[in-house]
């Protein structure tokens, strides 16, 4: 993964498996005046991870990918659907049983300094998750945080400093050493250079990159900027208000974008990291619907310009366009293959 190599999909059956995933919550309380409201966060997502693999996750803040992030590493209830991780079904699982699957599905966070307690040294902070869930000595703990430290490019030295004392992209580099610290198998990433310089970005891109060829990880990695997908991920979803409404290989997405969603998103990336012909008209305009209050029929037809009658009316269902190609759009960009 990075911009220049990415790895070979090792094998056919996905490592993880969403399958018409959902999560609803309830927000506000009888006694308010607007009452309580069904909060459709992740609305039937669909999703493999392959072995090896980048999986991109773009779409702007509020569309429901923080949510579907904790739901795919069950750090949330499921509402409905299923989440298969090596061929078994965890949606149910209670946290008990969750427990020895724990270590293999991790979280890297976008502000890893809201998780890191302030008054404790990172040494001790990346050691948690190795008092908590393996036997191993003080010994073998010092040694592994050790190990950890340079796997992330930090200094044994730092280990004694406190939170305060790193850049945000030193703190990236602790929540991810944090992460690695159980040796996962996949590791999903939440917008984990959002907050970061361009410059820092790309060291950080690059680390996840290394870490992926030394330790075999598979990566769901989510951002609300498409470029940042393009340079790691292999294959991406865009999901918009709970959704995915098109998946594509990376480069299919950006060379020819079959949602007008996508497109516009496109149209967001400043040039010239994006091909002119993909810089239309499409100027996303107003923010995303209430996910409380989603639009009927196609929940983007009030900010589509290719919007017509029947979008307000029916839902479009993800369809399956060409090859490795899905479009939830009644009035794609490009037409389906023959046979599709
Ligand atoms: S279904 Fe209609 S409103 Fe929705 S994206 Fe396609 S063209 Fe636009």
């Amino acid at each position: 993964m990075s911009a220049t190599q990415k790895p070979q999909v090792l094998a056919a059956t996905p490592l993880l498996e969403a399958r018409a995933l959902t999560k609803h919550y309830v927000v506000g309380s009888r006694l308010s005046r607007s009452g309580k409201k069904l909060v459709r966060a992740v609305d039937g997502v669909d999703l493999q991870l392959m072995t090896g693999e980048t999986f991109g996750l773009v779409g702007e803040s509020g569309c429901g990918k923080s949510t579907l992030a904790r739901c795919l590493v069950r750090l949330q209830s499921i509402t409905s659907g299923s989440l298969m991780f090596e061929g078994r079904d965890i949606t149910s699982l209670s946290t008990r049983a969750l427990r020895p699957l724990r270590p293999r599905l991790q979280m890297v966070f976008q502000d890893p300094y809201a998780s890191l307690n302030p008054r404790r040294r990172v040494g001790n902070l990346i050691a948690d998750p190795l008092r908590v869930h393996t036997r191993l000595s003080s010994v073998q703990i010092r040694a592994r945080v050790a190990e950890l430290a340079d796997l992330v490019g930090l200094s044994l030295e730092q280990m004694e400093r406190y939170p305060h004392e790193f850049s945000g992209g030193q703190r990236q580099r602790v929540g991810i050493a944090r992460a690695l610290a159980l040796s996962p198998r996949i590791i999903v990433a939440d917008e984990p250079v959002s907050a970061l310089d361009v410059s820092v970005q790309a060291q950080i891109i690059n680390l996840f990159a290394d870490l992926q060829e030394k330790l075999d990880l598979s990566y769901v990695f989510i951002a609300h900027d498409l470029s940042v997908i393009r340079q790691v991920s292999t294959r991406a979803a865009v999901m918009y208000l709970g959704a995915i409404v098109e998946i594509a290989p990376t480069a299919t997405l950006y060379a020819s974008p079959a949602h007008p969603y996508t497109r516009a998103l496109i149209s967001a990336v400043p040039a010239p990291s994006v091909n002119r012909a993909n810089r239309q008209r499409e100027i996303l305009e107003g923010d995303p619907p209430d996910p409380a209050s989603p639009p009927t029929g196609c929940r983007f037809h009030p900010r589509c310009f290719k919007a017509e009658a029947r979008c307000g009316s029916e839902r479009p269902l993800l369809r399956q366009i060409a090859p490795e190609r899905s479009v939830a759009c009644h009035f794609p960009l490009i037409e389906a293959a023959a046979g599709s």
